[in-house]
C-alpha cells in the first residue's frame, strides 16, 4: 500500500507557479528522493505533505489522511526537518529533544525511553549539554534528526538534510537513514546531489515545478528515452576535455555530448564505434573512451531537455515513469496523467484512501491548550539564556523611571534673569530684589551697558532681561506710571509662558503694595479685609488637590507604568514569535500536534507573567522612590492591569502576524509604540490636542490605561469612577486579542 500519495498536486504564489500538476506514490518502507535543482519546488511539496501549507489544486494523502483536510491527523505521526538547521540554538541538546517529545504528548517515562533511543541512534550521548547554536554542522543535522524521531513517526520528510554538511557527514547520515528504513520507517528526502539520488529505492526528478521522471533509479537508466534504440553511451576521457567537447558535438553520428566531470559523455549513434569517436577529438590518440551505461546524471540531462521541447511545442505530457517490477503501487503511466480526478476539495477522497473511521478520529491538536506546558517550559529555557532579556526586561524600566521622575521636570523655576539697572537707587535695587525673591527668576549677574544687556539674551546666559529705566525711583516717589522693560527668550514657550506670567503678578504685586498707604487714607475703598485693612475686593483661592507641590514626577511615573507594560508585552510577544518564524522553527512547530491554543497560550504566557512582574516593580519604584503614594485600591489597580495586559500581548501577536522578520517586527512595534507615547497623554494633555488627533487618541488602548493608572494612583477613583475607561480598555482588549488569534494560523501562508 502507498503510505504518499499524490494526485495533481499544484501550489501557486500570486503569479508564480511553484508546483505544477505532479502525481507519485510512495510505498511503505520505500526512501523516496525527490531530487531538483535549487527553486523548482521541492520544500513547496514536502510542505503540502506536512500539512502547512494547502495546495491550490490537487490532492495529496499521507497515511491514508488527505493533507487538505486531515492535516492535524497527520502531524503526529510525521517527522519532519525542514530545510534550514530548526534547532533551538539557544537551548541544549537534551533540552532540544525533550521539548519535542512534550511538544508530542510523550509521557514522561515514554519521553525517557524515547529520549535514550534517539541519543543512541544519533551517537549525540555524550553531547547532551551541549549548545545546539554550537553544534557543528553535521552534529546539528543530527540533533534534527533525533528531535523529529523522538515520538516514532512512520513517515519521515527529510527536506535537503545533507545541504551542508561535509561528505563524512554525509555518508553516515545517510548511514542512518537505511537503518530507520530498515526499521519500516518510510523516508520523504529531498536533495540537489546526483549522488544521493542512488542511494534511493524510488526517486522522482522534479524541474521547474513538474515532475520529470519518475521510478527506481535503475528502471530509469534502462528507459529507451534515455539511450534510444540504435545509440550507445561513450565516457570519453580527453587530454583538452574542453576542445573535445566542441569537436564531438559538431561530429556526425554524435546526438548528444556533455561534461561529467573531467570526462565526456556521449551518446552516439551504434555505427560509430571507439576507432572513428577517437577520430573526431583533436590529439585522439592520447585519449580513450570506454562503452558505458547511463548515469542517472544523463537520464535528468536527457529528459529535461525532452521536457523542455515538449513544452516548447505545447505538448505538455509531464512524467515519465518507469514501470515498477515488483507491479506494486504504480504512479498514473503518461496517458493516465489527465484523468477526471482534480481537487481533493471537490473530491475529497483519492482513491484508497482514508475510511470513515480514520476520518472521525479526533487529532490531538484539537484538545484544548495541547503542548502548552512545552511551550511554557521552551519560553523561560530561552528568558534565562537570555541574560540581555532578562536585563531589558528589569533594568531598563527602571532607569527609565528615574530618567522620567527625576531628569524631566516640567515646573520652570529659577530663570536666568539679568538687570540692566539704569537708576541704580533704592526703589531700583528693591525691584531687583523683587525679581530674586521669586523662585522662578534667578538673578545671573547685572550688566551695565545696551549692548551687554542683548548680548546676555541672544547668548542664551538670560532668559529674562529687566531694565529699570533711569529715573525709576523719582517717578515712583513724584506718583507718575513708570514702565520697566522686560525682556523674555520665547524660544522656550514653557519657560515664556512661566515667567510672562511671574513678571505680570509681581508688577500687580509691587504695585499693590505701593498703592496701599495711599489707599488707607481714604475714607471709601473697594473693599477691606477682615483686619480692616484695604484689600482688593475679589480674592480667588485657589487650592491644588492630589500634587500640591506640583512635582512632575507624579504625573509622569504612574503613566510610565503603562507606557512600560506596553513596551515589554509588545516587543517581547512579537519578537518571541517573529524569531522563531525567521528561524525557521515556527514552521516545524507547525508540523507537531501542539495545538493553536497550547502555542498561543504557551508564548504569551510567559511574558504576560514578566510584564506583569516588571509593573510591580515599576510601582515599587514609584512609591519607594519617587514617595508618590498610590491613594486607590491597589488590587483594583493589579486587575486592571491585567486587562491591560491583555492588550499589549494581543498587540504583539498582531505584529508577529504582519511581520515576517525582527526588523519589520521592530518597526511595527514602533509604529505602534510613537502615537501610544505621544498621543496617549502621557506626555501631552490630551485636552490640548487638535480635535482630530484628540478623537485618535481614543483608538489608543494606553490612553485608558492611562487615566485608570493616574486615576487610581493620585486621585484615589474606584470602580464607579472609572468605568468608562475600563469598559474602552476591555472593549480594545477583546477586539485587538480577537482579531490577533484570528489572524494567526497554524499554517504557512
Ligand atoms: P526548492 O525547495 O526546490 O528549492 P521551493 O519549493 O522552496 O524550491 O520554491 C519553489 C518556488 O516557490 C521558488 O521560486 C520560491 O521562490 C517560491 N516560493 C516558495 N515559498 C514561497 C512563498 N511562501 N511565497 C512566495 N514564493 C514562494
Ligand atoms: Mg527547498
Amino acid at each position: 500500500m502507498a503510505v504518499i500519495e499524490v494526485r495533481h498536486l499544484a501550489r501557486t504564489f500570486g503569479d508564480l507557479v511553484a508546483v505544477a500538476d505532479v502525481s507519485f506514490d510512495v510505498p511503505r518502507g520505500a526512501i523516496f528522493g525527490l531530487l531538483g535543482p535549487n527553486g523548482s519546488g521541492k520544500s513547496t511539496i514536502i510542505r503540502m505533505l506536512c500539512g502547512v501549507l494547502p495546495p491550490t489544486a490537487g490532492g495529496a494523502t499521507v497515511l491514508g489522511y488527505n493533507v487538505a483536510t486531515d492535516a492535524e491527523l497527520i502531524k503526529p505521526r510525521i517527522g519532519y526537518m525542514s530545510q534550514k538547521f530548526s534547532l533551538y540554538a539557544d537551548l541544549s541538546v537534551e533540552e532540544n529533544i525533550e521539548f519535542y517529545g512534550r511538544i508530542y504528548g510523550l509521557s514522561p517515562e515514554k519521553l525517557a525511553e524515547r529520549r535514550q533511543a534517539v541519543l543512541d541512534l544519533t551517537s549525540l550521548g555524550n553531547r547532551v549539554t551541549q549548545l545546539a547554536g554550537t553544534l557543528s554542522g553535521g552534529w546539528k543535522q543530527r540533533l534534527a534528526l533525533a528531535c523529529s524521531l523522538i515520538h516514532e513517526p512512520q513517515v519521515l520528510f527529510l527536506d535537503e538534510p545533507t545541504a551542508g554538511i561535509d561528505p563524512v557527514a554525509r555518508r553516515d547520515l545517510w548511514d542512518l537513514l537505511y537503518r530507520l528504513a530498515g526499521e519500516g520507517v518510510t523516508l520523504f528526502v529531498t536533495t540537489h546531489y546526483m549522488d544521493e539520488a542512488e542511494r534511493c529505492t524510488e526517486m522522482g526528478y522534479i524541474y521547474n515545478s513538474r515532475l520529470i521522471c519518475l521510478g527506481k533509479p535503475d528502471d530509469l537508466k534502462q528507459r529507451p528515452e534515455v539511450t534510444p534504440a540504435g545509440t550507445r553511451r561513450w565516457e570519453v576521457d580527453a587530454i583538452h576535455p574542453p576542445e573535445a567537447l566542441l569537436a564531438l558535438r559538431s561530429a556526425e553520428g554524435i546526438r548528444d555530448a556533455t561534461f561529467f566531470g573531467q570526462k565526456i559523455h556521449v551518446l552516439a549513434n551504434d555505427s560509430v564505434g571507439e576507432r572513428e569517436l577517437l577520430g573526431h577529438i583533436p590529439q585522439g590518440e592520447h585519449a580513450s573512451a570506454r562503452e558505458i551505461a547511463p548515469t542517472l546524471e544523463d537520464v535528468f540531462v536527457t529528459l529535461t531537455r525532452a521536457a523542455a521541447e515538449r513544452q516548447a511545442n505545447g505538448n505538455d505530457t509531464p512524467v515519465v515513469a518507469s514501470k515498477s517490477r515488483e507491479g506494486e503501487a504504480p504512479a498514473e503511466p503518461p496517458g493516465q496523467v489527465d484523468s477526471p480526478l482534480k481537487s481533493a476539495r471537490q473530491e475529497p477522497r483519492p482513491p484508497g484512501t482514508v475510511s470513515e473511521d480514520k476520518r472521525r478520529e479526533r487529532p490531538a491538536s484539537a484538545r484544548f491548550g495541547f503542548g502548552f506546558l512545552a511551550i511554557v517550559l521552551k519560553e523561560f529555557a530561552h528568558i534565562r539564556r537570555q541574560p540581555t532579556t532578562l536585563f531589558f526586561m528589569f533594568a531598563v524600566p527602571v532607569v527609565q523611571t528615574f530618567i522620567f521622575g527625576v531628569a524631566i521636570q516640567t515646573e520652570v523655576e529659577h530663570i536666568p534673569t539679568v538687570i540692566y539697572d539704569l537708576d541704580g537707587r533704592s526703589h531700583g535695587r528693591a525691584l531687583a530684589d523683587a525679581f530674586e525673591n521669586t523662585s522662578t527668576f534667578e538673578i545671573v549677574g547685572y550688566v551695565i551697558n545696551e549692548d551687554s544687556f542683548r548680548r546676555a539674551l541672544t547668548s542664551g546666559r538670560a532668559k529674562v532681561g529687566v531694565c529699570i529705566p533711569p529715573n525709576y525711583t523719582d517717578q515712583l516717589v513724584r506718583g507718575e506710571q513708570v514702565q520697566v522693560q522686560v525682556l523674555i527668550d520665547g524660544s522656550d514657550s514653557q519657560v515664556a509662558t512661566t515667567a510672562l506670567q511671574a513678571t505680570n503678578l509681581l508688577g500687580l504685586n509691587l504695585s499693590l503694595a505701593q498703592t496701599r498707604p495711599f489707599a488707607e487714607t481714604l475714607p471709601f475703598v473697594p473693599a477691606r479685609n477682615a483686619a480692616g485693612r484695604v484689600a482688593m475686593p475679589l480674592e480667588m483661592r485657589p487650592r491644588l488637590l492630589y500634587n500640591p507641590n506640583l512635582e512632575s514626577s507624579y504625573f509622569f511615573v504612574p503613566g510610565l507604568v503603562g507606557i512600560i507594560l506596553q513596551l515589554v508585552t509588545l516587543f517581547l510577544t512579537s519578537f518571541a514569535i517573529v524569531r522563531e518564524r525567521e528561524m525557521g522553527t515556527l514552521e516545524q512547530l507547525f508540523v507537531t500536534p501542539v495545538s493553536r491554543t497550547g502555542l498561543l497560550a504557551g508564548k504569551l504566557v510567559p511574558y504576560a507573567a514578566l510584564g506583569f512582574g516588571e509593573m510591580c516593580l515599576v510601582l515599587a519604584v514609584m512609591v519607594f522612590g519617587f514617595g508618590v503614594p498610590i491613594r486607590g485600591d491597589l488590587w483594583l489597580l493589579l486587575g486592571l492591569s491585567l486587562l491591560f495586559l491583555m492588550c499589549g500581548l494581543g498587540l504583539g501577536l498582531l505584529v508577529s502576524t504582519l511581520a515576517k522578520s525582527q526588523l519589520a517586527a521592530m518597526q511595527f512595534a514602533f509604529l505602534i509604540m510613537l502615537p501610544s507615547v505621544l498621543l496617549s497623554g502621557f506626555v501631552f494633555p490630551r485636552s490640548q490636542m487638535p480635535f482630530p488627533i484628540y478623537v485618535l487618541s481614543f483608538g489608543i488602548p494606553v490612553t485608558y490605561f492611562l487615566e485608570i493608572l493616574r486615576g487610581i494612583v493620585l486621585r484615589g477613583a474606584d470602580f464607579l469612577d472609572l468605568w468608562p475607561q475600563v469598559l474602552a480598555l476591555l472593549g480594545c482588549g477583546i477586539s485587538i486579542f480577537c482579531l490577533s488569534v484570528l489572524r494567526f494560523q497554524k499554517q504557512l501562508t
